[in-house]
């Protein structure tokens, strides 16, 4: 079968190759799932990879098959599988288990090890390919009602898992009614985060670098929340115009930001951290003093949040049926570069790095019937 991967360490190394298709071999307990890729999602993550700025091949190979935001029906099922069967539509996480305790109870997402292992990121083969298997305890089901949608499911488990750890959080208040809520960035992260705020019932204001109108605006505004350029109003001014925020959630990829929206942040506030910045930028001036004073006086929390277990997977499910009978269309409106077939791989590159206007750019690997 046909596989998209890099040479890890080697810059702009991706390539198709041929790899054998991959078959229930009993080595999960029979709880072996063989899944027909139809889809996988794309992103900055696969962007710094083929950059050869991170990733890593598995142990023994020399490449490493790419993509990490998968969408596919299953083929064959182990014997002690119950929960899945063939034509069931399916979306695998990323992170695979290590050795600390949260890895253990089903919380891989939490681990403390330094080591992590991650399909199509790190150590991990990954899902740009035809076939892929994996144990049942790490693929998830998709209703078939969602399947135009069902590739947006990673992307969404990354906001999940940062809002439930903020209301997780806030338990620590006895009592709280959030009401405003600010979300960084207008890119998918973004959307999707605000998408899940205004399902919450939030008071969302995003930010984005681009005047309005663009797609993301609308896309924005047709959830009932509003948009700010940061070109026409700094985030701290637009905290004094539509704040306080209850809850920030970070997604720019920017991390100057994160200084911004520690002053953004109303008392009694969580901010959430997302973005994966893996560069060494430096600021000059942070008003330490300030910002120190405002967190202390105003009982605030900053908290960082990576990957999704499961259990976020089974959220975002919930969520995006949610959204297709409050806001119906509004995801499919995301999917605006599909790239047909594996080998097109340079177009799928191509469009990652330069389309204008591109919000998720996705290789259609298989037909969706
Ligand atoms: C993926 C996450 C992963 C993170 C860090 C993101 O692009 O969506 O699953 O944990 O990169 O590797
Ligand atoms: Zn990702």
């Amino acid at each position: 079968m046909k596989a998209i991967a890099v040479t890890p360490g080697k810059p702009n190394s991706i390539h198709l190759r041929e790899v054998p298709k991959p078959e229930c071999n009993g080595a999960a307990n029979g709880r072996d799932v063989v899944v027909k890729v139809l889809r996988v999602g794309v992103d900055g993550t696969d962007k710094e990879i083929n950059a050869a700025e991170y990733g890593a091949a598995p142990a023994g190979d020399d490449f490493l098959i790419l993509g990490h935001e998968s969408f596919g029906q299953v083929e064959t099922v182990g014997p002690n599988v119950t929960e899945l069967k063939p034509g069931d539509y399916v979306v695998a996480t990323v992170r695979r288990p290590g050795t600390s305790i949260y890895d253990q109870i089903g919380t891989n997402d939490m681990t403390t090890d330094d080591t992590y292992y991650e399909r199509g990121i790190n150590l991990r083969h990954g899902f740009l390919a035809d076939y892929y298997v994996d144990d049942a305890d790490f693929i998830v089901k998709v209703p078939k009602g969602l399947r135009r949608v069902g590739v947006l499911l990673e992307p969404t488990t990354v906001v999940e898992k940062g809002i439930a750890q903020a209301y997780e959080i806030q338990r620590r208040l006895r009592v709280w009614r959030p009401r405003k809520a600010a979300v960084m960035g207008s890119g998918t992260i973004g959307l999707l985060a605000t998408l899940v705020l205004r399902l919450r019932g939030l008071d969302v204001t995003t930010f984005g670098l681009t005047p309005k109108p663009y797609l993301n605006s609308d896309l924005i505004e047709a959830l009932d929340a509003r948009y700010q350029s940061t070109q026409e109003l700094s985030i701290l001014d637009g905290a004094r115009k539509y704040g306080p925020f209850d809850l920030i959630f970070e997604a720019t990829g920017a991390s100057p930001v994160v200084f911004d929206s520690i002053q953004a942040l109303g008392k009694n506030g969580v901010l959430v951290l997302s973005s994966v910045t893996g560069g060494d930028r430096k600021i000059c001036e942070v008003p330490a003093d300030m910002i120190n004073l405002h967190f202390v006086l105003g009982n605030k929390v900053m908290v960082g949040t990576v990957n999704a277990n499961r259990e976020y997977f089974e959220m975002g499910v919930r969520d995006m049926a949610h959204a297709e009978a409050e806001y119906p269309g509004w995801l499919e409106r995301l999917l605006t570069h599909p790239v047909k077939g594996l080998e097109n791989y340079s177009e799928l590159l191509d469009k990652l790095t330069n389309a204008r206007g591109a919000i998720k750019v996705f290789c259609e690997v298989a037909p969706i019937n």
